[in-house]
């Protein structure tokens, strides 16, 4: 599960995603809302797909991107490691039958 964890500029509470836009396959404009009540203040910007860091399976891929530089593949590599402080739920179920 992702957390979306952009922050208002203005307060640094949370934003929300309003509503976006698709521009391209690759490129929506997104509208944020400031979750403060008291700020409330509101922001436009932007989402882009940059590059591949695998490849699609498809035969005939409608778009394909280039392959994302080795130092931003190492880096993703190292943000889709789990979490190791997260108590495994089949662990604790397994140890609680036995
Ligand atoms: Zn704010």
């Amino acid at each position: 599960m992702s957390v979306y964890n952009q922050v208002c500029p203005a307060c640094c509470s949370r934003l929300r995603i309003r509503s976006s836009e698709g521009q391209s396959p690759c490129f929506r404009t997104v509208y944020y809302e400031c979750t403060s009540l008291v700020c409330g203040a509101k922001f436009s910007g932007s989402q882009t797909i940059d590059y591949e860091l695998s490849p699609s399976g498809l035969e005939k891929p409608r778009l394909k991107l280039p392959l994302a530089p080795h130092a931003e593949r190492m880096q993703a590599a190292r943000f889709s490691q789990p979490d190791t402080d997260q108590i495994d739920l089949f662990d604790t179920e397994e140890s609680s039958h036995a």
